[in-house]
């Protein structure tokens, strides 16, 4: 069998998730949209079924699979619906919806709903990606609460650059969030991973921790409560041949790695279509038998090339790691110029083993 696996710890799951609550002191969200970013979003939320105040995802179909393996918790479906239609499941599974567009309120409007809905109202303070504009959003709140169709409703907002505390950009959308929704009372929910381990000024009620639960760190410095993090995949494979190469010699694909040296370069059974970033440059780093190497060469669908030159006792058969304990998946994405979010969402053809 092809040696390429990922090894997802679910305690270091529940650990990481029992963080965020501890930090924040709030009701927590486990984010397990894309599939819990790529970790398994069924065995995760399983894992985390005890512990968890509640799940969030991006769409109805990943909430219903929830539903379906009999999570009871509330579901926030982070965009609401996309289309009229779903508003029947939506309140046949109590599923807590964004609303975050006019178009969508408009379908409120005339839905025929078979019980009223908790909505999470959506404030753009700043991001400019979903919500109401502050201008609109008190009055926007008031007609809900007003209308039979909605039970409760939920203040939410999201962070453009709150893994970058210095640029200031949080305090004007915290600033932004308190004059929208002064006087509007009920729970509001605003930190993403990065509000959670940094700022904590902006927890309100309900958090919404994604990419710490995976133990991979939104900064891209080292920082004090993300220090207490436990990477929960382990990207692992095998040395599957070495071959001695000569000085000046090209290795793979378009030839962009040439050896300045003779070379040991061993390959190792992961690529591409695994979910490995073909655009990790050489020098990219890996783990071979627990000692740090790198990519030599480009990265291939089914392979890439390690150097061995300087690891005498490694060889055919060595245990190959790409991320998790002892080498941060957020440094191999940093080298191919992309962010661990994409490097686990990504994942792909290898075979989830679960460790309890
Ligand atoms: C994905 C998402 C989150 C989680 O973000 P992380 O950076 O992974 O913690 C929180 N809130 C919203 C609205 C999201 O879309």
């Amino acid at each position: 069998m092809r040696p390429a696996y990922a090894l997802i710890d679910l305690s270091a799951l529940r650990h990481n998730y029992r963080l965020a609550k501890r930090l924040t002191g709030c009701n927590a969200l486990a984010v397990v949209k894309a599939n819990a970013y790529g970790h398994g979003a069924l065995e995760c939320a399983a894992a985390l079924n005890e512990d968890a105040d509640g799940f969030a995802v991006a769409a109805i179909e990943e909430a219903l699979a929830l539903r379906e393996a009999g999570h009871r918790q509330p579901i926030v479906l982070l965009e609401g619906w996309f289309e009229a239609a779903e508003l029947e499941l939506i309140c046949r599974h109590d599923l807590w919806p964004v609303v975050h567009h006019h178009g969508q309120l408009a379908d409120l409007r005339e839905a025929n709903l078979s019980r009223p809905l908790q909505v999470w109202l959506k404030l753009d303070s700043g991001m400019h990606r979903t919500g109401f504009s502050p201008v609109e959003y008190p009055q926007i709140w008031r007609e809900l609460q007003a209308s039979n169709k909605v039970a409760s409703l939920t203040k939410i907002t999201h962070f453009a650059r709150a893994d970058e505390p210095e640029t200031g950009r949080t305090e004007e959308q915290l600033e932004t969030f308190a004059q929208a929704t002064a006087g509007l009372d009920g729970p509001a929910s605003l930190s993403n991973s990065a509000g959670v381990l940094a700022w904590p000024s902006a927890y309100g009620d309900w958090v919404r921790p994604g990419i710490m639960l995976y133990g991979s760190s939104p900064f891209d410095f080292a920082q004090e409560q993300a220090a207490q993090l436990r990477p929960v995949m382990q990207l692992d494979s095998r040395v599957i041949a070495v071959h001695n190469i000569a000085a000046g010699e090209p290795i793979g694909y378009g030839s962009r790695f040439v050896t300045r040296r003779a070379s040991r370069i061993g390959v190792v059974a992961m690529g591409y279509a695994d979910g490995y970033p073909r655009h990790a440059p050489d020098g990219t780093p890996v783990l071979v038998d627990g000692q740090r190497t790198c990519i030599s060469g480009r990265v291939s669908m089914d392979m890439l090339t390690v150097d061995l030159t300087g690891l005498p006792g490694s060889g055919l058969g060595s245990h190959v790691r790409l991320w998790g304990d002892g080498l941060d998946a957020g440094e191999v994405a940093s080298h191919a110029g992309t962010i661990s979010y994409q490097l686990f969402c990504n994942l792909n053809r290898v075979p989830r083993r679960y460790q309890v």
